[in-house]
Parts: C-alpha cells; structure tokens; sequence
C-alpha cells in the first residue's frame, strides 16, 4: 500500500487570515512521515500554494465541473484548479450530492475531467443514516463506488474516502468494526486493488490513530479538524 493520506476537507470555511493555520502547520510538521493535502475553497488556492511551495503540503479543490471549459457561470474547471495549484480534487462528497443534486454518473463525469487534466479524484461514498438503519449500507456504497468511478481510473489517478453520512461533522464515528467491514468490502470491489481508501466523518485527533491503524484504512479525508494546525497536526502525526 502506498503512504497514508491524512487530507483536509476546509468546505466553506477560511479566509486570507486563517492561512496563518497553514504556516502554523508547515513550521509544526516540517517533514510529516506520510502524504498531507488540504482541499480549501477555490478562493484560497493560489495564496494557498504560495505559502505551500517548497513544503511536503499538496492542495486540492473541493469539486470541478464535467466540462473542460465553456458558459458555467460560476463553474471551476479541472484544468483551473491545477493551474492553481492543485493536485487532487474531491468529487462527490454528500454535501454535494445532497446540496446540488449530484448523481454518481455527474460524479464519474466530473472523475473524468479531472483525469484529463492530471488530477487525482478524490471519489466519496457513504450511507444515510436511514440507509445504514435499514441494513443497506454496502449496497449504497458499493452501488455508488461502481456509479462513480470513470473508466481508466487507477490508484495512480484515483482515491476513494468513505464518508457515512451520520458521521459528518455530527461527532460520532462508527465502530472500529463498522469501518473495516465497509473498507474491506470497498477493496474487494475496486477495478485496481492499490488505490487508496480514505476514511471520513469525525475523525479528530484522539481518534486517528485507531482509525489508520485498520488494515484497509489508507487515511482520513477531515473535516472540521483540518481547519486548525494544532488539530490537524494531531492527525498528521497519527500517520
Ligand atoms: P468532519 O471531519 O467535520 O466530520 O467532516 C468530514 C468530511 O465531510 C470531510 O470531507
């Protein structure tokens, strides 16, 4: 397996002033031991990769569009991002399969288009919380896993987060047990085994290191503990 990812997800959040939390982490952990990637808002890419240039720190966006240019107003495309200076891209997080009505073949689209232009796609999938109550929670992923993923993905273009939908920002994880059962079942039904399986929902500081400890969990795509250097470098040294 390649090195653990701990990646930041800073959604809408984060102005000029808090890259201050950037610096803070690139002087905290000059040398991390494995992959770190923060994902903030468009706006903040370029000052972002400023700051980041020379370190181990990737940058991300955090959606593009399925098109490599054209009339979207208000559209980022994926050829944007990397001029920006991002690496990876994350596609298909529930925020915006449920804010914007993204279905898993909008998601392949978009998966696509960021291949094109040399980024790595960051595939979310995850259940409901009535979905997982109902029993259905490897149907729902792996329906969503197989709906998503583009033709030609790879683990050289491709990484896949499993982000249960009830564990988002709610405070609450999944067993242990839970996790494993859904990454085992995600490795066993990706086109290359290689990839790269993230875990995300609540993941802070105390818990990272049981979390990356599973033998399918390649990482963490976080949330709200990314947005701070003191609690993001928790994770990072987790790694
Ligand atoms: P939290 O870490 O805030 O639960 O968010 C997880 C997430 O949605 C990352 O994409």
């Amino acid at each position: 397996m390649p090195c653990k990812l701990a990646a930041g997800n800073w959604k809408m959040n984060g102005l000029d002033a808090d890259l201050d939390e950037v610096r803070a982490l690139i002087a905290a952990h000059p040398s991390p031991d494995c992959g770190v990637l923060i994902c903030p808002p468009a706006t903040l890419l370029a000052p972002m990769a400023n700051i980041a240039r020379g370190s181990a720190i990737l940058l991300g966006g955090q959606d593009c569009h399925s098109d490599a240019n054209g009339a979207h107003t208000g559209d980022i495309s994926a050829a944007m991002l990397a001029d920006a200076g991002a690496r990876h891209v994350i596609l298909g997080h529930s925020e915006r399969r449920a804010d914007h009505a993204e279905s898993s073949d909008l998601v392949a689209a978009k998966a696509r288009a960021a291949h094109a232009a040399g980024l790595t796609a960051i595939i979310c999938v995850g259940e409901t919380e009535a979905e997982r109550d109902a029993g259905t929670t490897l149907d729902v992923v792996l329906t969503q896993l197989r709906a998503s993923l583009p033709g030609g993905a790879t683990a050289a273009n491709t990484v896949i987060a499993y982000e249960p939908v009830w564990a988002i920002g709610t405070g609450r994880t999944p067993t242990l047990e839970q996790i494993a059962e859904v990454h085992d079942a995600l490795r066993a039904n990706l086109p290359d085994p290689e990839m790269s399986l993230l875990y995300g929902g609540s993941v802070k500081p105390g818990n990272a290191a049981e979390i990356f400890a599973l033998g399918n969990v390649d990482g963490a795509l976080v949330g709200g503990a990314s947005l701070k250097a003191v609690d993001f470098g928790g994770i990072i040294a987790a790694l």
